[in-house]
């Protein structure tokens, strides 16, 4: 069976990742250096405009391949850490760091750029109602001036990933909760990015479908994109074997998952 456009693209970032950080070099005998990380938050504050404080010199590294839960209370700050990885909203003190660029020195053509390097998964789905599966997975791709050939190219093996081939040509009305998230993940894994970002990815779903999303992620980080998902689900994190830090009082704390 043939190995899909993004398994295949995923695997090489993998490859090329590992020679990078292992360094292959004959008779080098030295302890290989530690994995590159793909995020670093370094003493970042976050107060908004209004005089809201949320984060308060937090740190936290996220390695290249890695998969992280963020939990914490509603209005801990979670939605808040992930928008300063996209550059949505700017840290007011310290440095964010994505792919090995400072965020706040991203702006334009930049910005788009290193957004273009990031999947993001919204709770609500944000999919265009009047358009197709098949559409909404390919607008992103329409947008970075992707040729139709390669748009092809990848939409299939990326619907067959998510497991909506079947639903192509539905509307997001004519699909269930679960299915619509599934829309949500092809358009945000279509380009294949490196770092996938997911802000309550399961926070509408019942359970069963809540398992599944999650699945599709753990099978995306074995093709070796790095994944930062938030949740208030503890059954959830509990079920998965990954890092978990929870945001409390403005700070991240490291949990034990067991
Ligand atoms: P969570 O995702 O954990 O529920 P958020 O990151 O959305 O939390 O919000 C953290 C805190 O910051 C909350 O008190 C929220 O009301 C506040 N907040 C979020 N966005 C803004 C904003 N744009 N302006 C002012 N306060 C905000
Ligand atoms: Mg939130």
């Amino acid at each position: 069976m043939p190995v899909s456009t993004t398994q295949a693209t995923l695997n090489q970032s993998v490859l090329e990742q590992k020679k990078q950080t292992v360094g292959v070099r004959i008779g080098d005998f030295s302890t290989p250096e530690e994995p590159v990380n793909m995020v670093q938050l370094r003493n970042v504050t976050k107060i908004y405009t209004n005089g809201q404080a949320t984060l308060s010199d937090v740190n936290l590294e996220v390695k290249k391949g890695e998969f992280l839960f963020v939990t914490g209370a509603s209005g801990s700050g979670k939605s808040t850490l992930l928008k300063m990885l996209y550059g949505e909203e700017l840290p007011t003190h310290g440095e964010v760091t994505v792919d090995e660029c400072n965020v706040a020195n991203m702006q334009g053509d930049r910005l788009s750029f290193l957004r273009r390097r990031i999947g993001i998964v919204f709770q609500d789905y944000k999919l265009i109602q009047q358009r197709t599966v098949a559409e909404n997975v390919t607008v992103v791709l329409e947008a970075a001036g992707y040729t139709r050939k390669e748009i092809q190219r990848r939409l299939e093996p990326t619907l067959k990933l998510v497991g909506l081939q079947a639903k192509a040509n539905c509307f997001p009305e004519q699909l269930s909760g679960g299915e619509q998230q599934r829309v949500g993940i092809a358009r945000a894994i279509v380009s294949t990015p490196p770092l996938i970002l997911a802000d309550e990815p399961t926070g509408n779903l019942d359970p069963d479908n809540a398992w599944q999303i999650i699945q599709i992620f753990r099978k995306l980080n074995t093709f070796g994109a790095t994944v930062i998902i938030t949740t208030h689900s503890e059954q959830l994190v509990r079920r998965c074997n990954h890092r978990v830090v929870q945001v409390k009082n403005g700070k991240l704390v490291p949990q034990s998952i067991n």
